[in-house]
């Protein structure tokens, strides 16, 4: 604590990320994707001119941003790219939720929105999840200065179909609903297809998952003109250059390759219901999961010991503190010898 901080800052507990170890783990604790990016990208940083670094890259990410609105089926002017999703919503927070009337997301979703909540000073109210685990959209109530969720869900798994978002939508009008969909790709579906409906629907989006890229920071929002707008006057405010130019091109080649993003996510998706089988009959409690982790908890066995028996064992995954959510282990989806491992491991513990 210091007396030069603002009072803000002396009150912030920033969120903190999963560790990133520097021994040799099998590393299932944050989400990453096992396989290497699509080819074309490893060729594009070869390629890359050095010389190029000397200029400012394009402020408004033009190329990067056309493809992804072909990918999507939106104009360009429906695009905002940032670095990470964390910093779009970080900018979405600022520009739409500082209201007089309080946000709400649920009690169990990505920790770090109530960390922009601090940062930002705005007021929010967080909604129990259902009695399975879900985000309670029928819970949400009209009487807010925006709902915040991600769909699926992290760290729970589950994903609601584009129909119930859009039964949220129809009811709630009058404030921005921000989807999350840093995990949409391993078998959740995109709200994406209703931002034509609903002006006040801002989805965002990750490379970092689905597109193995998550060393190179780029993230992005789809949503109306007047959002997006909204979402630039922020970014201009801050940093007029977020998104640097090696990421830009890299950004780019990962978008070209459709067959390898398809192959990798199937591959992906195809391990995690093995691991959930196997896991099963280990006698784990495993939550469906639309996303590459998976969310499970054991009777016999607290969550913390299993954190503990695994890392021992050189397998890294998550264990978070939280009362409620510390019988469980968010388990991410790494190759298939990695998750032979894991069982192989959880086989020997849980004996
Ligand atoms: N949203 C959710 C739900 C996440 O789990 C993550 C990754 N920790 C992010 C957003 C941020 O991803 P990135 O900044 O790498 O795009």
């Amino acid at each position: 604590m210091s007396k030069f901080w603002s009072p803000a800052v002396r009150e912030l507990t920033p969120y903190v990320p999963g560790e990133q170890p520097r021994e040799r783990l099998i590393k299932l604790n944050t989400n990453e994707n096992p396989y290497p990016p699509a080819p074309g990208v490893e060729q594009t940083l070869r390629d890359f001119p050095a010389d190029h670094l000397r200029l400012y890259p394009d402020p408004s990410a033009t190329a990067l941003r056309e493809a992804l609105a072909e990918e999507y089926g939106v104009a360009t002017e429906q695009v905002f790219v940032g670095n990470g999703s964390d910093e779009v919503l970080a900018l979405a927070f600022q520009a739409f939720f500082r209201q007089p009337r309080p946000l709400l997301m649920p009690a169990i979703s990505y920790s770090f929105y109530p960390v922009y909540c601090k940062l930002y000073d705005v007021a929010y109210r967080s909604v129990a999840l259902d009695d399975q685990w879900r985000v309670p959209l029928t819970a949400f109530d009209t009487d807010n200065g925006g709902i915040v969720f991600a769909n699926p869900n992290a760290p729970t798994g589950h994903g609601h179909p584009r129909e119930a978002i859009a039964a949220l939508l129809e009811r709630n009008t009058e404030s921005v609903v921000l989807v999350d969909e840093a995990y949409v790709d391993f078998g959740g579906e995109s709200a994406i297809p209703l931002v034509e409906r609903f002006p006040n629907l801002m989805v965002t989006g990750t490379f970092s998952k689905s597109r193995s890229l998550a060393g190179l920071r780029l993230g992005f929002a789809i949503g109306s003109r007047e959002l997006i707008e909204g979402l630039e006057r922020v970014k201009d405010s801050f940093n007029s250059f977020p998104i640097d130019s090696i990421t830009i091109e890299a950004g780019i080649a990962a978008l070209r390759d459709r067959a390898y993003f398809d192959a990798c996510r199937e591959r992906v998706i195809t391990t995690r219901e093995w691991t959930r089988r196997q896991l099963e009959t280990l006698g784990f409690e495993v939550l469906p999961s639309q996303t590459n982790f998976l969310f499970v908890r054991h009777d016999a066995y607290q969550g913390r010991m299993l954190f503990d028996a695994l890392r021992e064992r050189g397998i890294l995954v998550r264990h978070f503190d939280k009362e409620a959510l510390s019988d469980f282990l968010r388990i991410s989806i790494g190759t298939d010898d990695e998750m032979t491992n894991l069982v192989e491991a959880l086989q020997a513990v849980c004996r």
